[in-house]
């Protein structure tokens, strides 16, 4: 990156002020952590958007409200019975990296080794946008292309919803990976929920395995209506497969991407059918 100046506005309006004013010369600026990777050398102002008040979880009853500057390491200290967040954020790269990269700039630019976009697929997360109006987009959308294409100069990601987990509701995540620090080789991000016995719905999304993080709309169909068990649940996986196009990264194979990804989904997706099943015998168990 080739920053010839640098603004620290204090307001969500002043910065969008002048990222309007400024449109494709001017950049947002959150824990900068990316920039390193960036190859446009063309002259940038940096706009930082770390003092804009954008930096809190806030519970808003169904969901969290986290602020776009919040930042992983705010959303691994952060617990709560309904949070799952911090799962994500205990695999996400090193402490330092934790400290400063934020929600927002893990998720407006969409790289490979991307972590977010995962887990916020598979919880239905929305995303709000603060432009010359607010629009909120549902993370399917959010994600089907780059999203920074969705951002007009001067709009800015102000916050990510995610929804509470509750008590009938499970999560499972994994990020396979050859050492603590390394980029992931495969993502997978499952959500259930649990009614009378029965799997009443399902998402599962994956990514760094595939050019682009998406969700096993087949998988979640397949689950629907079935029970919780091992064997529903890999032949769900099994028999969804059809359309996806694997890409190994970082020296595996795509068949071998694929493989671990399938093992993954299975294990995800167990993971989180037990933990509904296990939350609903205990409230059961309470209300004995
Ligand atoms: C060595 C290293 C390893 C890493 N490994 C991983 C990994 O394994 N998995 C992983 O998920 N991440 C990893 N990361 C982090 C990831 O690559 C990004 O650097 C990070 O998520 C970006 O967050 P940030 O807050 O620093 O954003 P920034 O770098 O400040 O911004 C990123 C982009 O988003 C835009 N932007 C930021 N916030 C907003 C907003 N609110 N509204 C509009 N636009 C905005 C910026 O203009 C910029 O284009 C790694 C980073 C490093 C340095």
């Amino acid at each position: 990156m080739n920053y010839v100046d640098f603004k620290i506005p204090k307001t969500l309006a002043e910065a969008r002020a002048i990222l309007t004013e400024l449109g494709g010369q001017a950049m947002p600026v959150a824990g900068s952590t990316l920039h390193v990777f960036l190859r446009d050398e063309s002259p940038k102002v940096g706009v930082d958007i770390s003092r804009l008040g954008l930096g809190q979880i806030t519970d808003a009853g169904d969901h969290y409200a986290i602020g776009a500057t919040t930042t992983v390491a705010d959303l691994h200290a952060f617990s709560a019975p309904d949070w799952v967040l911090d799962r994500v954020a205990e695999a996400f790269v090193t402490q330092p990296i934790r400290n400063i990269a934020t929600i927002g700039g893990s998720v407006v630019r969409v790289f490979p080794w991307s972590d977010w976009p995962i887990p916020l697929l598979a919880l239905d997360a929305e995303f709000v946008i603060t432009g010359e109006e607010e629009r909120v987009m549902p993370a399917k959308d959010f994600f089907a292309r780059q999203p920074f294409h969705h951002l007009q100069p001067g709009d800015i990601l102000s916050s990510v919803r995610v929804p509470k987990k509750r008590s009938n509701e499970g999560f499972g995540y994994y990020k396979e990976r050859r050492t603590t620090t390394d980029f992931s080789r495969c993502t997978v991000a499952a959500w259930v929920s649990i009614e009378e016995g029965t799997l009443a719905d399902a998402r599962i999304a994956i990514g760094a395995a595939v050019p682009m993080p998406i969700r096993m709309a087949a998988v979640e169909a397949a689950l629907k209506g079935a029970k919780p068990t091992a064997a529903a649940i890999e032949t769900a996986v099994q028999g969804g497969l059809e359309g996806v196009r694997w890409k190994g990264l970082h020296g595996i194979s795509d068949d071998y991407a694929q493989h671990l990804t399938v093992v993954r989904m299975v294990d995800a997706l167990q993971i989180a059918c037990d933990e509904a099943t296990a939350q609903l015998t205990n409230e059961t168990g309470e209300q004995a």
